[in-house]
């Protein structure tokens, strides 16, 4: 298989290490309702995850869920509830909304308070190599000792700092060198939960959770790791640096692979701005076919703008694909062929997970077999037809 390395700016061939793939994505930080464009970054995985399996390689999926943070703090006393009890809500609405948009389980689904040990593990080898400092119970580390720091997003040093503040970074923390350094372990603050640690109670970075989760479960290196765009910088850097540096081995990430915003309205669809399209408002007027075929028809590289009125078209388009698997199949003359179709599907998703152009080739396979004579027999390629849906995670039903 191809796929776009972010690291490299450039598709390159993956191959598995002794048939296996590691797959690392960061996963939702559980303040906040699914949106589409949570849906296209997630079902991307999805989609890769299913075909990886469908060449016969046998894939860890490991998906975490960010359920400490500053977000949930902020959001809990906002609706006068217990910051747990709001992450446990709304991790199940998540994986409620992702399980009737037909995603698979990851093979592991992570919770940062379920790791702090290891964090903390982590944070101690960095600070015996004089990588992280300690100020008034919180550890930062100390990015100008790091000359690697940087080689994911290529950022000049002067434009890390704006890009690292508009993404939950602190410039002003006193406690830090520079205002570029990140926190890894944040001394406890009246109110907030803590956890016990060798420089007192306190709680764990965003950045550093993701290092030990990956990590725990899939070795120092990762085989492809993944998330949405906007974590290149600074939270994937920040992994980079946290990871090689403590254990020694590079690259901790063979593959980098990162799903483009949606926008809507206008603008980039976020919270903050109010501007969402919530998965389970879309799936209660439509299937999950018809939504998972718009967002695929998409590919997973190039930002789009979602619009209602696409969805329409799209819900045609799966009314057309369940009708042609459940199409009556009584010919048995000419045996209809989808075996050309069925190559070009194959090698789109081959190719960078082309997700469109696969798009495409399921429909002409659809096409062949409703424009089919009569005495002509189908069941092959109905065959087809359901496997390389499956592999898009369609389920071919017919909306009711
Ligand atoms: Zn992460």
């Amino acid at each position: 298989m191809r796929l776009f390395n972010t690291q490299t700016q450039s598709v390159e061939p993956f191959a598995p290490v002794n048939g296996h793939v590691g797959i690392y994505v960061c996963g939702v930080t559980p303040y906040d309702t699914t949106h589409a464009g949570h849906a296209f970054t997630f079902l991307t995985y999805d989609v890769l995850v299913r075909f990886l399996r469908d060449q016969g390689h046998d894939v860890t999926y490991v998906q975490n869920v960010t359920d400490i943070d500053d977000d949930i703090l902020r959001k809990a006393k906002e609706r006068d509830m217990a910051w747990d009890e709001l992450a446990r809500e709304e991790t199940a609405k998540y994986r409620r909304d992702m399980t009737n948009l037909n995603a698979l389980d990851p093979d592991h689904y992570v919770a940062a308070t379920g790791h702090v040990p290891e964090m903390q593990d982590i944070i101690v080898r960095l600070l015996d190599q004089g990588l992280a400092y300690v100020t008034n119970g919180s550890v930062y580390f100390a990015v100008e000792k790091d000359p690697d720091f940087g080689k994911l997003s290529r950022l000049a040093p002067e434009e890390m700092l704006p890009v690292a503040n508009e993404r939950g970074n602190f410039p002003d923390d006193p406690n830090k060198r520079a205002p570029i350094d990140f926190i890894m372990w944040q001394a406890a603050s009246p109110g907030e939960p803590t956890w016990e640690s060798p420089w007192g109670p306190g709680r764990p970075g965003w950045h550093i959770e993701c290092s030990a989760m990956a990590m725990k479960y899939l070795g120092s290196t990762v085989d492809i790791h993944g998330g949405g765009y906007d974590l290149v910088f600074p939270h994937h850097e920040c992994e980079i640096a946290q990871s090689e540096n403590s254990t020694g081995v590079q690259p901790f990430a063979r593959t980098w692979m990162h799903v483009a915003m949606v926008d809507y309205q206008g603008d980039k669809m976020s919270k903050s701005l109010g501007n969402l399209v919530l998965a389970s408002e879309v799936l209660e007027q439509s299937s999950s076919d018809a939504f998972r075929l718009y967002l695929h028809s998409n590919h997973y590289r190039t930002q789009w703008a979602y619009d209602d009125e696409r969805l329409d078209f799209w819900a045609g388009v799966a009314v057309e694909l369940a009708e042609a698997a459940e199409f009556p199949a009584y010919g048995v003359d000419d045996m209809l062929d989808a075996g050309r179709q069925r190559n070009r599907f194959m090698a789109a998703l081959d190719n960078d997970l082309d997700t469109p152009a696969a798009i495409e080739a399921l429909r002409e396979i659809a096409r062949a077999i409703l424009q089919a004579p009569e005495e002509d027999d189908i069941r092959r390629a109905q065959a087809t037809l359901r496997h390389l849906a499956s592999i898009l995670g369609l389920t071919l039903v017919s909306p009711a």
